[in-house]
Parts: structure tokens; sequence; C-alpha cells
């Protein structure tokens, strides 16, 4: 291309460079040749064209000499190397093959892939974990013992030392003129060939005074004369890495990315959002994010990130919001508040003034032109259930079909009987579809919602499975969403054509967390208990003292209430968890309840036996239902007044608040004791919550807090996008201007949205959380 030395970007002579020192490491050259074509190309920029011209003779020359003295042609094999080189920097995207980048190749791109760098853009975006700051040198004489310092000295003294057999160490003395430092390093006898007698380096790592001696152990070192300094005398950047792949190969090769790819990246954020916070250009972000020019830059640099990660994720979750308004609903309701009056007069209750403001929300909604997709969130016990059961009349009454899915049999079962209750005095048939139907119960079903015969489908996981189809499904309801994946809150309304959704949620969602899981959605919050509910008293026992307790349940069972008592490890599905329960119920049984009617309820019962039981507890056939977490969820006997959880330290707080809403469901006082020992600080700040706080929402920020988002009601399966350098908690503010901005660019700049690729992943069904 004329010499002009601009086909290769960053110049030809430092790809020269870096293919010499890889060529001399693959053997392919000799140490001669290596250094006459490092002479050679050494001033290849600076110089005119007709040198430079010369200069591509010589090296060649040089470097053809490797096999073929006789020649001037390079080899084949050299040839088409090179050839392939320049053409992939030519070619050199984001998306490009990590092999590719520049002092990479196909061994090392094998190390990187482990850590999920696999292309140009994963290396540019693979942050530092933490930072040293070795940027401040210290004088020798004046380093502490203990302290992480940086010294800069010239060689002084070289020794290999033989300890024992198989150990050796390789001490270095450097001298700065206060003073001398031995740098030691342990059976790694190539550290003092790198460098020579007489030279200057910097050397990084935790000073030791020892017998009257200056010591650094396995310090990093750099020549002081390399042109800038890589991995000591600066904030140097210490990235997630194995074994197997060196920080300071890490450094270099993202490094060297920075510098030549980082062009490559274009701007993503709108130009208005990046006058407005006055944030720095991309590629400045990624040069001081990976190595900082200053403390105060490096922030700015994370912060523009943090934002950045939010902002895209945010975007991505409303366009999905956004791409439903391209959609029209095939099916109309009937709206009409007589419907709803018609519906309350015939309940035992009025509904709070927050239900009836929710349902009129939903209804709205759905008098509009595009399919619903709505969060209702209501603390246990807020009555959530009639919610659901007021729309889904409107929804048969209108001619359509309705369901409703819940995450155990125990919970569809009892939403079925509801549901009927509710329903079937208007002529409604409600049908139950469960995993333990047997396969003739199944066909049968199958075939009367097909036919529209059945009007209400309730049921569990069954109702999404292949080969249930409904004639007109125009609502559907998610019940306590928490226990599903986001997937599977879409799966049901694909059953219908574009049917509207309600998900509805009892676990309260901190709203950072929710503006991400529930993004998406619009909400509606029961924010108000249904009448005469007391407060449920809550205390905390020592499990010394559970005695107490059960007299106290004998006391309230004499005054007709109900008692749980939870009895669990920590997995459902764990049998172990079954027998504990049925091991201490058999205690209890023969010991201190032995006049009382108890029963069991364990994960590993068969449906029909659990149904049994619990149908047998709600009509009060016994007192005390002793259960293992099953009963999480749902369960609705406003008779019990008791709620007892042994080993409650092993619970989440979020468990634990749903597991105590079953009691304080009707008008009468009810407790609820978590029992257990206190082995951790961290144990008793949860306790201590959950006695002191019954709102769920106090409740959730702090479980929130004190596990982290991660753990949070399974985030990840939940399928939040990783977010790599953003944290939900310390970041919550950022995220709420975040979603704000989102928003407004919604609105009003389509250009830009249209413009946008994300990056992350948002797992819904409805898009592949890409916005084109
Ligand atoms: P959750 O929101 O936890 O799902 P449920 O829907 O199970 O709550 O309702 C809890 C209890 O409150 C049920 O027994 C239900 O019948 C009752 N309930 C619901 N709404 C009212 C109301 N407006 N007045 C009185 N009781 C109500
Ligand atoms: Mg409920």
């Amino acid at each position: 291309m004329g010499l002009k030395n601009l086909s290769v970007m960053g110049g030809f002579d430092l790809y020269i460079k870096n293919n010499l020192h890889k060529a001399l490491h693959n053997n392919e050259i000799s140490d001669t040749q290596f250094n006459n074509a490092q002479k050679i190309i050494s001033d290849y920029k600076t110089s005119a064209i007709p040198d430079r011209k010369k200069k591509l003779f010589e090296l060649r020359k040089v470097l053809t000499g490797v096999k073929e003295n006789t020649t001037l042609k390079p080899s084949k094999a050299v040839k088409t190397s090179i050839d392939i080189k320049i053409k992939s920097a030519q070619k050199m995207s984001l998306e490009s093959d990590i092999q590719y980048a520049k002092g990479v190749g196909p061994q090392l791109s094998l190390k990187m892939k482990v850590l999920g760098i696999n292309t140009i853009r994963d290396l540019l975006y693979y942050f530092p974990r933490r930072y040293e700051d070795r940027s401040n040198l210290t004088a020798i004489a004046n380093t502490m013992d203990g302290a992480f310092e940086t010294v800069k000295g010239r060689v002084h003294d070289k020794r290999e030392l033989r300890l024992r057999k198989g150990l050796t160490a390789t001490k270095v003395t450097i001298d700065d003129g206060t003073g001398f430092a031995v740098l030691t390093w342990f059976n790694q006898p190539y550290k003092s060939k790198s460098i020579p007698m007489g030279t200057f380096i910097y050397a990084s790592g935790k000073v030791e005074k020892k017998f009257g001696e200056t010591q650094i152990q396995n310090p990093e070192i750099e020549l002081a004369n390399e042109e800038e300094n890589l991995h000591t005398a600066r904030i140097v950047p210490v990235y997630p890495s194995t074994e197997n792949l060196s920080q300071r190969t890490l450094r270099k090769i993202i490094k060297s990315a920075v510098e030549n790819y980082s062009h490559l990246v274009s701007e993503n954020l709108p130009e208005e959002i990046v006058l407005k916070y006055d944030f720095m250009p991309v590629q400045k972000t990624l040069q001081e994010i990976h190595y900082p020019s200053s403390a105060g830059e490096k922030v700015k640099a994370e912060a523009r990130l943090i934002y950045e990660e939010f902002f895209l994720m945010q975007l991505a979750i409303l366009s999905l919001r956004k791409n439903r308004t391209l959609q029209s609903r095939s099916h109309s309701y009937i709206i009409d508040k007589k419907l709803i009056e018609e519906f309350e007069a015939n309940l035992p209750f009025k509904f709070t003034s927050a239900q009836k403001r929710v349902i009129y929300e939903i209804l709205m909604e759905l008098a509009g032109s595009y399919p619903m997709s709505r969060l209702v969130q209501g603390d246990v016990g807020s009555g959530k259930t009639i919610v659901a059961a007021a729309i889904i009349y409107v929804t048969v009454k209108s001619g359509y079909q309705g369901a409703i899915m819940a995450p155990t049999e125990i919970l569809a079962e009892q939403h079925y009987k509801k549901f009927r209750q509710y329903l079937e005095p208007y002529g409604i048939n409600v049908g139950l579809f469960t995993g333990s139907l047997t396969k003739k119960e199944r066909e049968a079903l199958k075939e009367s919602l097909k036919t529209g015969e059945i009007n209400v489908a309730v049921g569990t996981h069954a109702l999404i499975q292949e080969g249930i189809e409904f004639k007109n499904l125009a609502f559907c309801v998610v019940d306590e969403q928490h226990k599903f994946g986001v997937m599977q809150r879409t799966e049901l309304q694909k059953k219908g054509n574009n049917a509207d959704l309600l998900v509805m949620t009892a676990t309260p969602i901190p709203r950072t967390l929710s503006l991400i899981l529930y993004g998406d959605l619009s909400i509606s919050v029961i924010d108000e208990l249904p009448p005469n509910r007391q407060e449920i008293k809550s205390f905390f026992r020592p499990l010394k003292k559970i005695d107490t307790v059960y007299s106290f349940i004998k006391e309230e069972i004499k005054k007709g209430r109900q008692a749980y008592i939870v009895c669990s490890l920590i997995d459902e599905s764990d049998k172990i968890e079954a027998k504990a329960a049925l091991a201490h119920a058999e205690e209890l049984k023969s010991g201190i309840f032995s006049d009382i009617k108890v029963s069991v309820l364990h994960g590993k019962m068969k449906a029909q036996e659990k149904e049994e039981i619990m149908e047998n507890f709600r009509k009060h056939g016994s007192d005390i239902l002793i259960s293992t977490t099953v009963i999480e969820v749902g369960v609705d006997v406003p008779n019990a007044t008791v709620m007892v959880i042994l080993n409650a330290e092993r619970f989440g707080l979020a468990q634990l608040h749903q597991l105590r809403g079953r009691v304080g469901r009707g008008s009468e006082q009810s407790y609820c004791f978590f029992s257990g020992e206190i082995k951790s600080q961290e144990s008793r700040n949860r306790l201590e919550t959950m006695v002191s706080s019954s709102d769920g929402f106090v409740i959730a920020e702090k479980d929130l807090e004190l596990r982290g988002p991660g753990d949070f009601c399974g985030t990840r399966q939940h399928g939040i996008p990783e977010l790599k350098l953003a944290d939900l908690i310390r970041d919550r503010k950022i995220l709420e201007i975040a979603r704000k901005d989102a928003e407004n660019i919604i609105a009003s700049n389509t250009d830009f949205v249209k413009k946008l690729k994300y990056n992350g992943e948002i797992s819904n069904s409805e898009s592949s959380g890409m916005i084109h």
C-alpha cells in the first residue's frame, strides 16, 4: 500500500515486533535473527519511504534465512501465515475470535476461552476484579515491614542458591541510593535472566524486614526502561484469572487490545445522555477502567460503565413492553362495573379499597387494545386470589376461557376449591390439571377444555404442557410468580391468542430488583390487608425452651384454634427432611400432644394423600399440622393462628415471611414462633428482623442486603442478565436514574433504539433480548 505504514493497525513495525517475539518463542527464528530483525525494524516508523523499502528487503533477508539460505523469497509457511495475520488484522471486528487479537494466537486463546473471553469485545469488557495502587514509588530506606510497596533500583547482585533438593532461590539485590532490597523467587531461575546487572528495575510486592535486610518475596518486576510500565509504578489492574493464565499475560493482552481495538467500539449511549452526565468517551472509559491514569478517572469510568449496564438492560426490558403494543388483542371483554358489583355481592366479605382499585386498574387495561402483562404485588394475606377470580369471572361472562397456574399441587388444589366455590354458582365450570391425574382423567379434561366445556382451568405446570389446548383462552393468571421462571410466565399466555396475563406474587421484591425481574410488566400493588386482621405477634424461642411454645399451642387449641409446626431441613426435595418431620411428629404425638389430633404433611407424599391431609386440616379434622416447607406458599386456613418454625435460622427471610403468612388470615390474634439456635451474628440479625417487622417490603430489602441478589429467590434462574460492574444494592440509585432515562428515550428517541444492540441476555421468550 505504498509503504505508508497504514495497512496494519498500530503500524507495521509494531506488528513485526510482536510477531518476532512469537517466532522466537516458538523457535522459528534464532536469537541472532531476532536481534537483527529488531534492529532493522526499530526505526521503521520514522524512516523515509525509500528507506522503509530497504528495511523490508533486509528484514526479509534476515527472516527467510531461517531454513532457506539460498533464496530471498519468504518460505511458503511464513508467507501464508503473514498473509493471514494481515488479513485478519484488517478485517478485525469486535466479534472477531480472540485468537486473532494481537499477542494471543491459538494456544493462548484456549486459556482465555476458559475465562469466557471469546471475542475482541469480550476482551475489552473483561474488567479488573480490583486494582493495586503501585503508582507511588517508595525509597527503599522508607519501606515498611508488611506493607505493599513499589521500589525502583539498579540491579546490584544476582545469586542462585540451592536451599535443599528441589528448592532453589533466586536472589536479586537492587540499590536505589537509600538502601538495598533483596528480591527473592523460589524455583524460578529464569527470573534473573531477564534483568541484566546494572539495569534499573521496578519491583512491587510485600516488604519484609528480616535479619536487617529489606526483602520482597515473589515481587512483580519490570524493567524501568520499558516504554510504558504495565505491571508496576502505576495503578495496576488485577483480573479474575485461572492458574494457567498469569496476570502479566492478561494485562499485556488487554492493554494491547485497548490500544488496538477500542476504536472499534462505538458509542452506545445516546448523545443527550453523554452530555447530561458529562460521561467520558467510550474509548477513554475502556482505557481508564483497565489502566487508570488516576484513582479519580477510574471512578469516573466505573460510573459510566455501571450506568451503561443498567441503561442498556432497562432499554431492552422496556422494549419488550413496547413490542407488546405492536400486537393487538383479538378478544374483547364486557367492561361493566355491574359485573364486579354482582360478583362482590355474593362474597362473604366486601373488597378492600386496595383490591377494588387493582381490579379496576386491570379492567381499564383490558378495555384498551393491547395485550396486558401485569404484576399484582401484595403481601401475604392481602387477598390476591379473589382479585384474580373477579377478573376471571368477567372473562367467562365475556365468552372466553380463563386459567390460573400455581407452583404446587397443594396450592392448585386450594385454588380449585375456592374457584368452584366462587364461580360454580354462576354456572361456570372449573377443571383441575395436575401431574397426578390418571391418563384417562387427563384425556377427558383435555377434551372438555378444547371444546370449551370447561371455562376455567386451574393447575400446576401441567397446564403448560404440550397437548393442552384451550378453545379460546383470553385471560391467564400465574400465582406466586416468584416460584416460576421468567420463561414460564409467558408459556401459559401462549396457550391463547395474545391472551392477557396477570402474574401475582406475595414475595415483595425490593424495587431495584423488581425493575429488573418485572421491568417489562405494569404493576399494581395491593397495599392493604382485609379489615379486622391483627398483626401477627412474633417471637424467638431457643430450641431448649420449645416446650413453652408447645404448651401455648395447647392453650390455643382449647380455644378452638389450629397450629402449624414447620419442621424442616433446608431442601424440600430432601428425603432426610421428610424423615425428620416424621420422626419429630411421632415424638410429639406420643409425648406432649398425645391427647391432640396431629397430622403430618411432607413433600414425599403422593399428591392425593397431601390433598386429603390438607383438606382434613382445613375442615378442622386435625388441630396441628406438622409439615415440611411444602406449605410455604399460598396455603390458606384462616382458623390456624399459631405457626412454629423449627430451625428458623436455616431459612431465608423471604421464606420465613411466607411461612409466617400462613397464619393471621382470619380475625383472631395470631402468633409466630421462630425457634432454633443462633450461631452467628448474621443469623441473629436475620431473626431480629423477622421478630421486629411484619412488613414484607422491609423484610425483602433486608434480605437483599444480607444475602445479595444472587441468592434472592434465585435471580439467575429468573433470567436477570449478568451485571459485570454494577451492584444491585450499592448502585440502586443509578439503576433508578437509568430506568427513568431509558423510559424517556423509548418514548422519544426511536432512532437511537433502532440502532442499538443489547449484548446482555434477557431470557424472555417474547424476544431474544436484542433490540433491532
Ligand atoms: P394472598 O394474597 O396471600 O394470596 P388470599 O387471596 O389467600 O391471600 O387471601 C387471604 C384470606 O383473606 C383468604 O382467606 C381470603 O378469603 C380472605 N380475604 C380476601 N379478601 C378479603 C376481604 N376483602 N375481606 C376479608 N377477607 C378477605
Ligand atoms: Mg395467594
